[in-house]
């Protein structure tokens, strides 16, 4: 019998300055549970697809690489939220300023 497979959009973890920011998910399985740590700035980028030109995903981060995140306690979802908004702050909510972040902070 044949299934299919359908695209779902990530939740949404915190809409501000005009960015959005989305789970991840493990294989980017919907029905799993949503990464701790890894975010994406677009929802077509995850732990298996991207829809980045180039090498290296520009959209997919590590909550724990921002220094803002280091600062603060770092105890669950407020601290997470906190720290994205204050990643957005630094760079005046330019989606673009973000990219070249996660792309220059890939090793
Ligand atoms: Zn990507």
């Amino acid at each position: 019998m044949p299934y299919q497979t359908e695209w779902v959009k990530p939740d949404l973890v915190v809409a501000y300055r005009g960015v959005r920011v989305y789970h991840t998910y493990r294989y980017d399985d919907y029905n799993d549970s949503p990464r701790l740590f890894w975010f994406t700035l677009d929802p077509q980028c995850g732990e298996e697809a991207c829809a980045c030109q180039g090498a290296a995903c520009q959209n997919v981060f590590d909550v724990r690489s921002l220094p803002e995140y280091a600062e603060g306690p770092v105890e669950g979802a407020d601290s997470v939220r906190r720290a994205v908004r204050a990643f957005i702050d630094r760079h005046q909510g330019d989606l673009g300023q973000l990219r070249a972040w996660i792309r220059a902070s890939q090793p």
